[in-house]
C-alpha cells in the first residue's frame, strides 16, 4: 500500500479533508488542475452563512451552523481575510412577509442563536439605498477571502503527512484484496498508478462521475449531478456606497437558489448574484453574456435604490454541482460505502452551497467517518 488515503481534488472540501486526515493518515490529494481551488472553490459568493435555509437535521443545516462558528475561528487563528459584515434577507411585497416568518422559525430550530426582526426604518437607518417592509437580520454572516482560506488549509495539510500530484486526471479505480488502486493521466497521456486504503471522492463537479468509475450505480443511488451555473455582475465602483451589509431579496417560489442577492466583497465593492442557470451539456463554460444585465438589474432594483442599468458590468461565473432530484434543497452526500461493496470509500456529492462554509465541518466528519473503520 503506497497511502493510507488518497483524497480525489483539492477544491476547499478536498484541502480540509487532507488538512484533518494527514494529522493521522499518510495522504496523497490527486487533482487535475495545476494548482488547488482552479472550479467551483474560486468562483462562488464567497459568504460565511449561518444556517438558516436548510431544513432541520439535515448535513447542511447542522454542518452550516457548525461550520459558522469553526470557519471564524480559523480565519482569526490564520489570519484569513475575513468580516462579519452581516446581511439582511428583505420582504419587499406583503406577500413575502410569511417566508420571513417561516425561515425565522426554520433558524431557530437549526439553533442559529442569532437572528432577528427588523422594521423598514431599522433597515433604512442603517442602509438607506434599500427598500423593504421588513427584513430579517443576521449578523453572523459574513465574507470571506476563499483563496487565502484555501491556501491555509493547504499549507497546514503540506506541514503534516500529505503529498498532492497536481495536474493528474483520475480516469480509473480497482477494488481489490482491501486495497483500491487509483489510475490517473497526465497531460501528456501516460497513465500512473497508486494504491490506498481509503479513498475520499471530492471531485465537485466530476464527483459522480468518480463514483461511477469506482462501480457503483450512480442513477439508482441518486448520485447523479446536474451542473447548474450562476453568473455574477459586478456594480461599478463609484456606486459601492449603495449597501456596506449582504441584502439578499425573498427567494424565488419554489426555486432551489436564493434569489439574486448583493454581495459586498472584501474591499467594499458589490457584486450581483448568481442566478441559477441548469446545463444542458457538461461543459465548463464560464462566460458571462452581458444581455443578462437587465434581468439582474430589474431583481435587484427591487430592493437597491439608486442603480442604474449602466452600472453592472459581467463579473465570473460559477457552476453548482446539483443532486439530480426534486426536492428544493437537496442534503449533501457524504456516505462511507461499506453497504454498496466499497469499504473505505467515502463519497461526498453535491456539494453545492454553504459548502464552503461547511469545509472544515466536512473534513472533520470525513476523519471521523475513517476513524470509525
Ligand atoms: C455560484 C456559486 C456560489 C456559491 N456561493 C457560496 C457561498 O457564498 N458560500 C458557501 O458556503 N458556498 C458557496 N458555494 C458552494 C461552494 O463554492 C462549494 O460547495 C465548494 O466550493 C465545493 O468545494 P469542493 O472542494 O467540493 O469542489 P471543487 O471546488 O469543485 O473542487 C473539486 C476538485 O476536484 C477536481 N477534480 C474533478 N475531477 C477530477 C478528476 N477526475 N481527477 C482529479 N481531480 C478532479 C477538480 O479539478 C476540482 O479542483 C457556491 C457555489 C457556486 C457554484
Amino acid at each position: 500500500m503506497d497511502f493510507d488515503v488518497i483524497v480525489i481534488g483539492s477544491g476547499v472540501v478536498g484541502l480540509a479533508c487532507a488538512a484533518f486526515l494527514s494529522e493521522t493518515f499518510s495522504t496523497l490529494v490527486i487533482e487535475r488542475n495545476k494548482s488547488f481551488g482552479q472550479e467551483t472553490s474560486s468562483r462562488n459568493s464567497e459568504v460565511i452563512h449561518s444556517g438558516i435555509y436548510y431544513p432541520p437535521e439535515t448535513l447542511k443545516s447542522k454542518l452550516c451552523v457548525e461550520g459558522n462558528r469553526s470557519l471564524y475561528q480559523w480565519c482569526q487563528s490564520h489570519n484569513i481575510p475575513h468580516k462579519k459584515i452581516g446581511k439582511y434577507i428583505v420582504a419587499t411585497d406583503e406577500n413575502e412577509i410569511p417566508y420571513l416568518e417561516n425561515l425565522y422559525k426554520n433558524a431557530k430550530s437549526n439553533n442559529v442563536d442569532e437572528i432577528y426582526f427588523v422594521s423598514a426604518d431599522e433597515i433604512r437607518r442603517d442602509e438607506p439605498n434599500v427598500k423593504a417592509l421588513v427584513g430579517l437580520w443576521s449578523p453572523r454572516t459574513g465574507i470571506v477571502d476563499s483563496h487565502k482560506l484555501m491556501e491555509s488549509l493547504y499549507i497546514e495539510a503540506t506541514s503534516k503527512n500529505c503529498m498532492f500530484a497536481f495536474r493528474h486526471n483520475v480516469v480509473g479505480i480497482e477494488f481489490s484484496g482491501g486495497l483500491y488502486k487509483i489510475f490517473a493521466q497526465t497531460e501528456s497521456g501516460e497513465v500512473f498508478s497508486t494504491t490506498s486504503k481509503f479513498i475520499i471522492n471530492s471531485a465537485g463537479l466530476e464527483s459522480d462521475t468518480i463514483a461511477q468509475l469506482v462501480g457503483l450505480n450512480i442513477e439508482e443511488l441518486g448520485y447523479t449531478l446536474q451542473w447548474a451555473k450562476g453568473h455574477y455582475f459586478r456594480i461599478k465602483p463609484s456606486k459601492s456606497h449603495l449597501a456596506k451589509h449582504l441584502i439578499y431579496p425573498v427567494p424565488p417560489k419554489d426555486s432551489s437558489f436564493l434569489g439574486v442577492h448583493l454581495t459586498v466583497e472584501l474591499d467594499g465593492n458589490l457584486k450581483l448574484g448568481p442566478d441559477l442557470e441548469y446545463l444542458s451539456e457538461r461543459k465548463q463554460d464560464y462566460s458571462v453574456p452581458e444581455q443578462k444585465a437587465k434581468v439582474f438589474y430589474k431583481s435587484a432594483s427591487k430592493y437597491l435604490s439608486g442603480l442604474e442599468l449602466e452600472d453592472l458590468l459581467p463579473d465570473q461565473a460559477g457552476i453548482r454541482p446539483k443532486l439530480r432530484t426534486f426536492s428544493n434543497y437537496p442534503d449533501f452526500i457524504i456516505k462511507e460505502e461499506t453497504q454498496n461493496g466499497f469499504p473505505g470509500f467515502i463519497n461526498l456529492i453535491g456539494i453545492e452551497s454553504p459548502g464552503l462554509t461547511c469545509c472544515l465541518e466536512i473534513g472533520k466528519l470525513v476523519k471521523y467517518l475513517l476513524l470509525e473503520k
